[in-house]
Protein backbone atom coordinates (compact mmCIF):
# COMPACT_ATOMS: atom_id res chain seq x y z
CA UNK A 1 0.00 0.00 0.00
CA UNK A 2 1.41 3.86 -0.65
CA UNK A 3 2.10 5.17 2.61
CA UNK A 4 -0.38 8.06 1.94
CA UNK A 5 -3.11 5.32 2.31
CA UNK A 6 -1.98 4.39 5.38
CA UNK A 7 -2.32 7.77 6.82
CA UNK A 8 -6.05 8.60 5.23
CA UNK A 9 -8.50 8.81 7.93
CA UNK A 10 -10.67 5.64 8.14
CA UNK A 11 -14.54 6.73 8.89
CA UNK A 12 -17.82 5.65 8.16
CA UNK A 13 -19.96 8.67 6.91
CA UNK A 14 -23.18 10.01 7.50
CA UNK A 15 -25.72 9.36 5.15
CA UNK A 16 -28.18 11.83 4.38
CA UNK A 17 -31.71 11.64 2.99
CA UNK A 18 -31.63 11.64 -0.91
CA UNK A 19 -32.10 14.80 -2.50
CA UNK A 20 -34.06 14.03 -5.86
CA UNK A 21 -34.43 16.33 -8.59
CA UNK A 22 -37.46 17.13 -10.61
CA UNK A 23 -40.20 18.98 -10.16
CA UNK A 24 -42.73 16.61 -10.51
CA UNK A 25 -41.96 14.10 -7.02
CA UNK A 26 -43.56 14.26 -3.58
CA UNK A 27 -40.82 14.59 -0.97
CA UNK A 28 -41.21 13.94 2.59
CA UNK A 29 -37.96 11.90 3.24
CA UNK A 30 -35.75 14.77 4.90
CA UNK A 31 -38.67 16.49 7.29
CA UNK A 32 -37.84 20.21 5.14
CA UNK A 33 -40.39 22.31 6.13
CA UNK A 34 -43.35 22.40 2.97
CA UNK A 35 -44.26 26.15 3.09
CA UNK A 36 -41.72 28.85 1.42
CA UNK A 37 -39.81 30.69 3.98
CA UNK A 38 -41.36 33.98 4.95
CA UNK A 39 -42.00 36.95 2.52
CA UNK A 40 -40.31 38.96 4.51
CA UNK A 41 -36.66 36.60 3.34
CA UNK A 42 -37.82 37.08 -0.28
CA UNK A 43 -38.28 40.92 -0.09
CA UNK A 44 -34.86 41.25 1.57
CA UNK A 45 -33.00 38.95 -1.08
CA UNK A 46 -34.48 40.63 -3.58
CA UNK A 47 -32.92 43.96 -2.35
CA UNK A 48 -29.64 42.44 -1.23
CA UNK A 49 -26.48 44.39 -1.95
CA UNK A 50 -24.03 42.34 -3.93
CA UNK A 51 -21.04 43.86 -2.59
CA UNK A 52 -21.41 41.68 0.15
CA UNK A 53 -20.70 38.47 -1.68
CA UNK A 54 -17.41 40.09 -2.88
CA UNK A 55 -16.53 40.84 0.93
CA UNK A 56 -15.49 38.23 3.65
CA UNK A 57 -19.15 37.70 6.01
CA UNK A 58 -18.75 39.45 10.18
CA UNK A 59 -17.67 36.44 11.17
CA UNK A 60 -19.99 37.20 14.85
CA UNK A 61 -22.73 37.24 12.91
CA UNK A 62 -24.37 40.03 14.70
CA UNK A 63 -27.09 40.79 12.65
CA UNK A 64 -28.75 37.36 13.19
CA UNK A 65 -27.19 37.34 16.77
CA UNK A 66 -28.91 40.19 17.70
CA UNK A 67 -32.53 39.23 16.11
CA UNK A 68 -32.27 36.20 18.28
CA UNK A 69 -31.10 37.91 21.25
CA UNK A 70 -34.26 39.93 20.87
CA UNK A 71 -36.94 37.09 19.74
CA UNK A 72 -35.43 34.59 22.89
CA UNK A 73 -35.34 37.37 25.12
CA UNK A 74 -31.27 36.30 25.91
CA UNK A 75 -28.39 38.06 26.04
CA UNK A 76 -26.13 38.18 22.54
CA UNK A 77 -23.04 36.28 25.03
CA UNK A 78 -25.60 33.44 25.25
CA UNK A 79 -25.96 32.64 21.49
CA UNK A 80 -23.81 30.62 18.86
CA UNK A 81 -24.74 30.17 15.87
CA UNK A 82 -23.67 28.03 13.05
CA UNK A 83 -24.00 26.87 9.25
CA UNK A 84 -26.85 24.37 10.58
CA UNK A 85 -27.73 23.00 13.73
CA UNK A 86 -25.11 20.12 12.10
CA UNK A 87 -22.21 22.61 12.42
CA UNK A 88 -22.92 24.09 16.00
CA UNK A 89 -23.71 20.18 17.30
CA UNK A 90 -20.42 18.95 15.84
CA UNK A 91 -18.69 22.20 17.08
CA UNK A 92 -20.19 21.53 20.67
CA UNK A 93 -18.80 17.82 20.34
CA UNK A 94 -15.03 19.06 20.06
CA UNK A 95 -15.77 21.89 22.58
CA UNK A 96 -16.96 19.49 24.83
CA UNK A 97 -16.99 16.07 24.63
CA UNK A 98 -13.31 15.16 25.61
CA UNK A 99 -13.46 12.73 28.59
CA UNK A 100 -12.20 9.33 28.74
CA UNK A 101 -16.00 8.80 30.26
CA UNK A 102 -18.63 7.76 27.29
CA UNK A 103 -20.49 10.48 26.01
CA UNK A 104 -24.39 8.81 26.35
CA UNK A 105 -27.44 9.49 23.50
CA UNK A 106 -29.85 6.99 23.54
CA UNK A 107 -29.83 4.11 20.98
CA UNK A 108 -32.45 5.33 18.13
CA UNK A 109 -31.35 8.78 17.59
CA UNK A 110 -30.24 11.02 15.32
CA UNK A 111 -27.80 9.08 13.34
CA UNK A 112 -24.84 11.62 13.38
CA UNK A 113 -24.10 11.47 17.24
CA UNK A 114 -22.18 8.36 16.74
CA UNK A 115 -20.19 9.40 13.75
CA UNK A 116 -19.07 12.94 15.50
CA UNK A 117 -18.27 10.38 18.47
CA UNK A 118 -15.85 8.11 16.21
CA UNK A 119 -14.68 11.37 14.01
CA UNK A 120 -13.73 12.80 17.41
CA UNK A 121 -12.60 10.04 19.04
CA UNK A 122 -14.60 10.05 22.21
CA UNK A 123 -16.02 7.18 23.56
CA UNK A 124 -20.05 6.68 23.62
CA UNK A 125 -22.73 4.51 24.95
CA UNK A 126 -25.99 4.50 24.08
CA UNK A 127 -28.89 3.18 26.30
CA UNK A 128 -31.61 1.55 24.97
CA UNK A 129 -34.89 3.25 24.50
CA UNK A 130 -38.11 1.33 26.09
CA UNK A 131 -40.25 -0.42 24.30
CA UNK A 132 -42.28 2.38 23.78
CA UNK A 133 -39.60 4.30 21.83
CA UNK A 134 -39.07 6.70 25.14
CA UNK A 135 -35.91 7.83 26.22
CA UNK A 136 -35.78 6.36 29.93
CA UNK A 137 -33.97 8.99 32.37
CA UNK A 138 -32.80 7.16 34.86
CA UNK A 139 -30.08 5.66 32.12
CA UNK A 140 -28.40 8.94 32.26
CA UNK A 141 -27.98 8.77 35.80
CA UNK A 142 -24.43 6.99 35.12
CA UNK A 143 -20.94 8.85 34.96
CA UNK A 144 -20.48 10.36 31.56
CA UNK A 145 -18.34 12.40 29.79
CA UNK A 146 -21.35 14.60 28.14
CA UNK A 147 -25.04 13.75 27.17
CA UNK A 148 -27.25 14.72 23.78
CA UNK A 149 -30.64 13.95 22.67
CA UNK A 150 -33.03 15.17 20.83
CA UNK A 151 -36.25 16.34 22.21
CA UNK A 152 -38.46 15.70 20.48
CA UNK A 153 -36.11 12.75 19.70
CA UNK A 154 -35.56 11.57 15.84
CA UNK A 155 -37.00 9.68 14.36
CA UNK A 156 -39.66 8.47 16.84
CA UNK A 157 -40.92 11.93 17.29
CA UNK A 158 -41.75 11.33 20.51
CA UNK A 159 -41.55 14.59 23.18
CA UNK A 160 -40.37 13.80 26.49
CA UNK A 161 -41.95 16.33 29.22
CA UNK A 162 -39.59 19.25 30.45
CA UNK A 163 -40.21 17.72 34.00
CA UNK A 164 -38.18 14.85 33.15
CA UNK A 165 -35.23 16.54 30.74
CA UNK A 166 -34.71 18.81 33.86
CA UNK A 167 -34.65 15.65 35.92
CA UNK A 168 -31.83 14.54 33.59
CA UNK A 169 -29.77 17.90 33.36
CA UNK A 170 -30.03 18.72 37.22
CA UNK A 171 -28.84 14.57 37.96
CA UNK A 172 -25.59 15.49 35.54
CA UNK A 173 -24.24 18.80 36.21
CA UNK A 174 -20.74 17.70 36.03
CA UNK A 175 -20.90 17.23 31.93
CA UNK A 176 -22.33 19.54 29.73
CA UNK A 177 -25.75 18.23 28.66
CA UNK A 178 -27.18 18.89 24.97
CA UNK A 179 -31.14 18.77 24.11
CA UNK A 180 -31.19 19.19 19.77
CA UNK A 181 -34.47 21.02 19.95
CA UNK A 182 -34.58 20.33 16.09
CA UNK A 183 -38.28 20.04 16.10
CA UNK A 184 -39.38 21.06 19.21
CA UNK A 185 -41.18 24.39 17.24
CA UNK A 186 -43.53 21.54 16.13
CA UNK A 187 -45.09 20.89 19.98
CA UNK A 188 -43.78 20.58 23.46
CA UNK A 189 -41.76 23.31 25.31
CA UNK A 190 -38.43 24.10 24.74
CA UNK A 191 -35.34 23.85 27.37
CA UNK A 192 -34.18 27.41 26.77
CA UNK A 193 -35.51 29.11 29.81
CA UNK A 194 -33.26 26.28 31.58
CA UNK A 195 -30.63 27.50 30.66
CA UNK A 196 -30.35 30.25 32.99
CA UNK A 197 -30.78 27.87 35.91
CA UNK A 198 -28.14 25.49 34.61
CA UNK A 199 -25.08 26.71 33.40
CA UNK A 200 -23.93 23.15 31.93
CA UNK A 201 -27.18 22.87 29.55
CA UNK A 202 -26.79 24.33 25.92
CA UNK A 203 -29.69 24.00 23.73
CA UNK A 204 -29.47 23.56 19.96
CA UNK A 205 -31.92 24.54 17.22
CA UNK A 206 -32.29 25.27 13.54
CA UNK A 207 -33.91 26.93 10.60
CA UNK A 208 -34.08 23.72 8.57
CA UNK A 209 -37.86 22.73 9.83
CA UNK A 210 -39.94 25.38 11.39
CA UNK A 211 -38.13 28.17 9.07
CA UNK A 212 -38.44 26.59 5.78
CA UNK A 213 -34.25 27.91 5.60
CA UNK A 214 -32.43 24.36 5.36
CA UNK A 215 -30.66 25.67 2.29
CA UNK A 216 -29.65 28.41 3.76
CA UNK A 217 -27.91 26.25 6.71
CA UNK A 218 -28.57 28.20 9.88
CA UNK A 219 -28.53 26.26 13.49
CA UNK A 220 -28.06 28.13 16.59
CA UNK A 221 -27.32 27.66 20.22
CA UNK A 222 -28.18 28.88 23.22
CA UNK A 223 -26.41 28.41 26.85
CA UNK A 224 -24.21 30.23 29.62
CA UNK A 225 -21.75 33.14 28.48
CA UNK A 226 -19.34 30.20 29.51
CA UNK A 227 -20.51 27.66 27.18
CA UNK A 228 -20.66 29.98 24.05
CA UNK A 229 -17.46 31.73 24.45
CA UNK A 230 -15.89 27.75 24.56
CA UNK A 231 -17.52 27.12 21.80
CA UNK A 232 -16.58 30.30 19.96
CA UNK A 233 -12.91 29.62 20.67
CA UNK A 234 -13.20 25.89 19.21
CA UNK A 235 -14.38 28.25 15.80
CA UNK A 236 -12.63 30.55 15.64
CA UNK A 237 -9.39 28.00 15.87
CA UNK A 238 -11.02 25.89 13.28
CA UNK A 239 -12.92 28.36 10.67
CA UNK A 240 -13.76 32.00 11.61
CA UNK A 241 -15.86 32.94 8.54
CA UNK A 242 -18.26 30.18 8.41
CA UNK A 243 -22.14 31.82 7.82
CA UNK A 244 -21.85 33.67 4.63
CA UNK A 245 -23.82 36.83 4.69
CA UNK A 246 -27.06 36.01 2.77
CA UNK A 247 -27.72 33.42 5.28
CA UNK A 248 -26.80 36.12 8.53
CA UNK A 249 -29.33 38.35 6.75
CA UNK A 250 -32.08 36.83 5.60
CA UNK A 251 -32.36 34.44 8.85
CA UNK A 252 -32.40 37.37 10.90
CA UNK A 253 -35.40 38.37 8.10
CA UNK A 254 -37.00 35.19 9.37
CA UNK A 255 -36.72 35.83 13.37
CA UNK A 256 -38.97 38.75 12.61
CA UNK A 257 -41.97 37.74 11.09
CA UNK A 258 -43.23 36.05 13.73
CA UNK A 259 -46.84 35.89 12.40
CA UNK A 260 -45.87 33.63 9.57
CA UNK A 261 -43.73 31.60 11.62
CA UNK A 262 -47.22 30.78 14.01
CA UNK A 263 -48.80 30.14 10.46
CA UNK A 264 -46.94 28.06 9.07
CA UNK A 265 -46.16 25.81 11.96
CA UNK A 266 -49.84 25.58 13.08
CA UNK A 267 -50.63 24.18 9.85
CA UNK A 268 -48.08 22.15 9.70
CA UNK A 269 -49.40 20.89 13.20
CA UNK A 270 -52.96 20.60 12.04
CA UNK A 271 -51.86 18.51 8.85
CA UNK A 272 -50.09 16.21 11.20
CA UNK A 273 -52.73 15.58 13.87
CA UNK A 274 -54.90 14.68 10.29
CA UNK A 275 -52.02 12.89 9.26
CA UNK A 276 -52.65 10.50 12.48
CA UNK A 277 -56.04 9.92 12.23
CA UNK A 278 -55.62 8.96 8.40
CA UNK A 279 -52.16 6.78 8.55
CA UNK A 280 -54.19 4.69 11.36
CA UNK A 281 -57.33 4.26 9.07
CA UNK A 282 -54.49 2.64 6.69
CA UNK A 283 -53.48 -0.02 8.82
CA UNK A 284 -50.25 2.13 10.70
CA UNK A 285 -49.42 2.43 14.12
CA UNK A 286 -46.72 5.14 15.37
CA UNK A 287 -45.66 6.95 18.52
CA UNK A 288 -47.41 9.77 18.72
CA UNK A 289 -45.45 12.26 17.17
CA UNK A 290 -44.70 16.26 18.24
CA UNK A 291 -42.67 17.03 15.52
CA UNK A 292 -43.25 17.44 11.72
CA UNK A 293 -42.96 13.83 10.54
CA UNK A 294 -44.38 10.19 11.83
CA UNK A 295 -42.49 7.26 12.15
CA UNK A 296 -44.73 4.73 11.08
CA UNK A 297 -45.34 0.65 10.86
CA UNK A 298 -47.74 -0.67 8.98
CA UNK A 299 -49.79 -3.77 10.80
CA UNK A 300 -49.29 -6.27 7.53
CA UNK A 301 -47.08 -4.59 4.80
CA UNK A 302 -43.20 -4.69 4.78
CA UNK A 303 -42.15 -1.01 5.60
CA UNK A 304 -39.26 -1.43 3.05
CA UNK A 305 -41.52 -2.58 0.52
CA UNK A 306 -43.93 0.34 0.83
CA UNK A 307 -40.87 2.91 0.67
CA UNK A 308 -39.69 1.71 -2.50
CA UNK A 309 -43.76 1.35 -3.88
CA UNK A 310 -43.96 4.96 -2.97
CA UNK A 311 -40.68 5.65 -4.36
CA UNK A 312 -41.24 3.92 -7.92
CA UNK A 313 -44.16 6.54 -7.51
CA UNK A 314 -42.40 9.47 -7.26
CA UNK A 315 -43.35 9.59 -3.74
CA UNK A 316 -40.17 9.78 -1.35
CA UNK A 317 -39.90 9.09 2.53
CA UNK A 318 -37.01 7.52 4.86
CA UNK A 319 -36.60 4.20 5.22
CA UNK A 320 -33.37 3.46 8.01
CA UNK A 321 -32.24 -0.09 6.83
CA UNK A 322 -31.48 -0.35 10.86
CA UNK A 323 -32.08 -3.29 13.98
CA UNK A 324 -34.68 -2.09 15.46
CA UNK A 325 -36.28 0.69 12.78
CA UNK A 326 -36.61 -1.65 9.99
CA UNK A 327 -40.26 -1.67 10.42
CA UNK A 328 -40.82 2.38 10.04
CA UNK A 329 -41.00 4.60 7.46
CA UNK A 330 -40.24 8.40 8.40
CA UNK A 331 -42.60 10.48 6.89
CA UNK A 332 -42.52 14.24 6.70
CA UNK A 333 -45.57 16.33 7.09
CA UNK A 334 -46.05 17.82 3.61
CA UNK A 335 -48.74 20.09 2.33
CA UNK A 336 -52.66 18.76 2.70
CA UNK A 337 -52.25 18.31 -1.13
CA UNK A 338 -48.94 16.17 -0.81
CA UNK A 339 -50.23 14.19 1.98
CA UNK A 340 -53.64 13.30 -0.13
CA UNK A 341 -51.75 11.84 -2.91
CA UNK A 342 -49.89 9.95 -0.08
CA UNK A 343 -53.21 8.60 1.00
CA UNK A 344 -54.25 7.90 -2.39
CA UNK A 345 -51.71 5.93 -3.02
CA UNK A 346 -51.14 3.97 0.14
CA UNK A 347 -54.88 3.18 -0.44
CA UNK A 348 -54.95 1.83 -3.73
CA UNK A 349 -51.26 -0.02 -2.69
CA UNK A 350 -52.22 -1.63 0.88
N1 LIG B 1 -30.73 17.34 14.86
C1 LIG B 1 -31.70 16.52 14.47
C2 LIG B 1 -32.38 15.68 15.49
C3 LIG B 1 -32.05 16.44 13.11
O1 LIG B 1 -33.00 15.59 12.72
C4 LIG B 1 -31.39 17.26 12.17
C5 LIG B 1 -31.79 17.19 10.71
N2 LIG B 1 -31.10 16.27 9.95
C6 LIG B 1 -30.37 18.10 12.64
C7 LIG B 1 -30.08 18.12 13.98
C8 LIG B 1 -29.55 18.95 11.71
O2 LIG B 1 -30.28 19.90 11.03
P1 LIG B 1 -29.60 21.15 10.35
O3 LIG B 1 -28.12 20.89 10.23
O4 LIG B 1 -30.26 21.27 9.03
O5 LIG B 1 -29.88 22.31 11.26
Amino acid sequence: MKPWKANIRKVIPYVPGDQPKGSHLIKLNTNENPYPPSPFVSGALKEMDYDLFRKYPDPVASVLVDALAEYYNVDRDEIFVGVGSDDVIAMAFMTFFNSSKPVLFPDISYSFYPVWAELFGVPCEKPALNKEFQIVKEDYYRENGGIIFPNPNAPTGLYMPLSEVEDIISHNQESVVIVDEAYIDFGGKSALPLTRKYENLLVVQTFSKSRSMAGMRIGFAIGNPDLIRALNDVKYSYNSYTMNMPSQILGAKAVEDQAYFKETTEKIIRTREQAKVRLRELGFTFPDSMANFIFASHKTAMAKDIYEALRANHIFVRYFNQPGIDDYLRITIGTDEEMEALYRFLEEYL
